[in-house]
């Protein structure tokens, strides 16, 4: 992409609504723009990540053996009135109605639409297990939507439901979420701990919730600092086979929400040295509600021996717009952002220092063709910007490299690049540092 052509809304000055700094970042980057209270749009840069994200998600949910579908936005309320939960939901479900008359609401999450869907077909346990994903937006009145996409009231969420025979199928599932939720945010560049937790309006009695360290973040948590060190499972995780002990590994260790903290365990379970108490925000939660909803709504599953019982549930949520937030809070720094490489909008900004430069420009287009070819996606700042600002807007919008090329260097037969996380600058010739770069 050409920046000349592209759209990228950075804003000189700091939004003085911006309370958080990845919430700063975010305007100033022209990431996205806030439409509504907690209701943005998401501009090209951050659309960019944000589908990233949703892919990583994805492959992760896929490989763990979840199946991707599509349900609405919109859900009829006496799907709601089946589970209880139309009435008990409260203010935060946005209710409308149509012309007919007829009374939706706009999902705040889909238990009871996949219970729908689900019994609409599946009779038997030979069907069994099953796991169904989407990501979807969803809204949620929220009484303070707040830190921009970290806590809006429409926001992207992938949300996966697993359906099983029995107790122990149900479990099988949770751990398979759980092991796929450490490798989706390990991916990301991001160390997110799971920590017990309260199921609030979901129910149930097992959760998880997904915590990235952060002094900015929401939740109150307590845990065990050597649970920052325990290793992600690989991607030859067998899925299949019995995941108790990596969930024992990363279960073992104290790591508690405020909600659910027990001192006198903490006290007993941690050395004082190891002893964390911080914030943190919340990606990711996962629960096993076993017939919660598959009763009431009469999901019914014939078993081997031949009596039906209500499915055994759990369901699985990744915030995918609120990781945008939670990954600029865990990598920034004073200049701007600094995108792991995985979520990277673009692979690497080249900087044009002075455009209608014939060797100069000759130089760029080399390297934009070349980068291009090998997939690193590159952006080519090709304005008539000053180089200061330039380099401002580089930094800021955070792109892991930066190949930058100008007269001087060229007459000395060199570029430079430079690494935005560490600042490190080489020079070298063009042809080395795209291979240094991988094309
Ligand atoms: P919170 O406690 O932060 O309000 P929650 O526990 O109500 O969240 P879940 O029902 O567990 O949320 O939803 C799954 C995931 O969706 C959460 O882990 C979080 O990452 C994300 N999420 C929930 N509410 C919001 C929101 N208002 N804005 C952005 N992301 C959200
Ligand atoms: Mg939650």
């Amino acid at each position: 992409m050409r920046l000349s052509r592209f759209f990228l809304p950075v804003l000189k000055e700091t939004p003085s609504e911006a309370q958080i700094v990845s919430h700063r970042l975010m305007l100033r980057a022209g990431l996205i723009r806030q439409e509504a209270a907690g209701i943005y749009a998401w501009l090209p840069l951050g659309f960019r990540v944000l589908k990233k994200i949703e892919q990583i998600v994805r492959e992760e949910m896929n490989r763990a053996g979840a199946i991707e579908l599509l349900m609405p936005t919109l859900q009829l309320a006496d799907l709601w009135r089946e589970s209880g939960r139309y009435d008990a939901y409260g203010p935060e479900m946005l209710r409308i109605l149509d012309r007919h008359e007829r009374e939706l609401l706009y999902g705040p999450t889909n238990e009871e639409m996949i219970t729908e869907i689900f019994r609409s077909s599946v009779r038997s346990y030979k069907d069994l297990p099953k796991n169904l994903y989407h990501i979807q937006w969803k809204f949620r009145d929220e009484q303070r939507p707040r830190f921009g996409v970290m806590r809006g009231r429409e926001f992207l969420m992938k949300d996966a439901y697993s359906f099983d025979v029995d107790e122990a199928g149900a479990r099988h599932s949770y751990n398979q979420m759980f092991v796929a939720y450490l490798r989706t945010f390990g991916r990301m560049g991001l160390k997110a701990i799971p920590m017990r937790a309260e199921t609030g309006p979901i129910g149930g009695d097992l959760s998880h919730e997904f915590i990235v360290l952060a002094e900015t973040g929401e939740s109150g948590v307590f845990c065990d600092r050597r649970v920052l060190d325990l290793p992600i499972p690989g991607e030859d995780v067998d899925y299949d086979g019995d995941l108790s002990p990596v969930i024992e590994q990363w279960t073992n260790l104290y790591a508690a929400t405020e909600d659910v903290h027990e001192p006198a365990r903490y006290e007993r379970e941690t050395r004082p040295e190891d002893r964390l108490q911080t914030r943190g925000i919340e990606v990711g939660q996962v629960f096993y509600f076993g017939d919660k909803y598959s009763k009431p709504m009469k999901a019914l599953i014939t078993g081997p021996d031949g009596v039906e019982r209500p499915a055994q549930m759990g369901s699985y949520g990744v915030g995918v717009s609120r990781l945008l937030g939670a990954i600029i809070e865990a990598s920034h720094d004073d200049k701007g952002i600094v995108w792991p490489d995985a979520v990277a909008p673009f692979g690497v900004g080249i900087v044009n220092l002075r455009p209608g430069d014939g060797a100069v420009d000759a130089a760029c287009a080399q390297a934009y063709a070349a980068l291009s070819k090998a997939g690193l996606d590159p952006l080519l700042d090709d304005t008539d910007e000053r180089v200061g600002a330039k380099f401002a807007v580089m930094d800021l919008i955070g792109l892991p490299w930066q190949l930058i090329i100008g007269p001087k260097g060229l007459a000395d037969g060199v570029v430079e690049l430079k690494r935005r996380s560490s600042g490190d600058k080489q020079s070298l010739p063009l042809a080395e540092a795209l291979k240094v770069l991988g094309a």
